[in-house]
């Protein structure tokens, strides 16, 4: 491979690595906004008739603000 090849092919994966850093920084703001979501504006999951993993299930609410899944039990207990 030439130089130019070089030099930009180690430019496209510096900035995958920046993506993945800020992917990582993102996951870590989404935690921090969790627990201080007040979780105000939860909307009920449509369960996908295909899919009928038991996980898949039990994931019946999602925060809108925060982006959190909730059981239906945890979501109680978040309300509390
Ligand atoms: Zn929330």
């Amino acid at each position: 491979m030439n130089e130019k090849y070089r030099r930009l092919k180690q430019k496209y994966n510096d900035i995958d690595k920046q993506i993945s850093n800020l992917h990582a920084e993102q996951r870590e703001i989404r935690n921090l906004m969790e627990q201080v979501c007040t979780h105000e504006n939860v909307i009920k999951m449509d369960i996908d008739p295909f899919l009928h993993i038991k996980v898949e299930e039990e994931t019946k609410y999602k925060c809108t603000d925060c982006y959190r899944y909730f059981t239906e039990d945890e979501l109680k207990v978040a309300k509390d």
